[in-house]
């Protein structure tokens, strides 16, 4: 029996049931790869972010081992007492090399990123222009800050301009952030756009790349290189969970940003540094893509195979730019439903509904890899094609 004080929590849990969003979690035992086992299942993988194939990657791997037989399992301290290994140094160095950027900052997670570069910022006197699409770790980076929120339309320059126009004179300091790449949809924020606008009335900037590096740029050098906008924007929030594979998160810029936040970022001085493992397998994964562009060259190819083939199938996979495929179904039961029968059918496929994205939007999401062959694709679009026929869809 649940105790009285906390039998709210029951019917919170029972509401979320009746109104189809509660989340039932797949477990998964394998590598993420393009085929994996998941609740007992051997289903083709349409729905991790191992964009590059690299989660499971033999070079990754091997130095990832490497590196547990040589600095063992848990460095054991935070990165500001005795946590900073000298291979954290090595990947900050080689990721402000791929990114061209002055400096970076490897912390616990892309959500945490958002954290340890926001608090430092700004304060109660300033404030933060924020798309209005802004991913979660963002939003609550920004409220930690204490700093006022205003919210602009998304990816809207214009809206942006006027609200920096009424809010900016009341405040000492402005910065803006938004997402590079929109988890939800696959579009991207019009960076050139909000770099001019910032440039005017001489707002920080800072964008967070966590679905373009390895995606977007040349060679995966993410959204900044994709704008040829190097050097204009002062913080880039970075993550190695997706397309680099592994599990971390990078504040990369300006060097003058970097070394405060080396003195002030909480998740720095207040949480356990990264693996020596983890911290392995990231350098590796920088090392394959600063080598060559094979990898994201495949992605895109994959991802132009899939979207045109579904777009000739009749389904709406909005307004994607990136190897994020929405097929939008709207209601979020339908949307459950056909994620359950493409399960059944082999597919590993997510539905998202609310709060992940806005009511009334639900849709399957798929993330395209360079993991998978022509084969492997072809199986997926005969499984959207046949359960998109059943339920009605196309
Ligand atoms: C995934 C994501 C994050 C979180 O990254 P983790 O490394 O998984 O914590 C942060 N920001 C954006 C925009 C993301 O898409």
């Amino acid at each position: 029996m649940t105790e009285a004080k906390l039998t709210w929590i029951e019917d919170e849990l029972t509401s979320l049931k009746e109104s189809g969003l509660f989340i039932n979690l797949r477990v998964i035992d394998s590598a993420p790869g393009a085929w994996m086992q998941v609740d007992g299942k051997r289903v083709l993988n349409l729905c991790t972010n191992n964009y590059l194939g690299l989660a499971n990657d033999e070079r990754l791997v091997r130095a990832a081992k490497q590196a547990v037989d040589d600095f063992g399992v848990g460095p054991t301290a935070v990165r500001t007492i005795a946590g900073t290994l000298a291979l954290h140094v090595e990947l900050e160095k080689a990721i402000a090399v791929f990114k061209g950027v002055e400096d970076a900052l490897y912390v616990q997670s892309g959500f945490v990123a958002n954290q340890a570069a926001l608090v430092p910022l700004v304060g109660r006197e300033d404030v933060i222009f924020s798309d209005r699409l802004n991913h979660a770790s963002i939003i609550d980076g920004a409220r930690l800050s204490r700093a006022k929120i205003v919210v602009y339309e998304h990816t809207d320059a214009v809206d942006l301009e006027a609200k920096v126009k009424k809010h900016l004179p009341q405040y000492r300091r402005g910065l803006v952030v938004t997402d590079g790449v929109f988890s939800m949809d696959g579009d991207i924020a019009p960076l050139d756009k909000i770099y001019a606008v910032a440039e005017t009335y001489g707002l920080m900037t800072m964008v967070d790349d966590a679905h373009g590096e390895g995606v977007l740029g040349k060679g995966g050098r993410g959204i900044v290189d994709h704008f040829g906008l190097h050097g204009k924007f002062d913080v880039e929030i970075g993550t190695f969970s997706k397309a680099f594979g592994v599990v971390g998160g990078a504040v990369a810029g300006k060097k003058v940003i970097v070394d405060y936040l080396r003195q002030k970022a909480r998740p720095f001085l207040f949480s356990n540094a990264v693996t020596a493992a983890d911290t392995a397998g990231c350098l590796a994964a920088v090392k394959v893509l600063s080598e060559s562009t094979d990898l994201v060259d495949r992605l895109w190819k994959n991802t132009d195979t899939f979207k045109s083939a579904m777009v000739s199938l009749g389904f709406d996979v909005g307004k994607s730019v990136t190897p994020i495929v929405p097929v939008m179904l709207g209601d979020v039961k339908l949307a459950k439903n056909f994620s359950r029968r493409l399960f059944d059918e082999g597919v590993f496929a997510m539905a998202l509904g609310f709060p992940t994205v806005p009511q009334g939007l639900a849709r399957i999401r798929v993330m395209v890899s360079a993991a998978l062959s022509q084969g492997d694709l072809d199986y997926g679009l005969e499984k959207f094609e046949k359960i998109g026929r059943e339920l009605g869809v196309i």
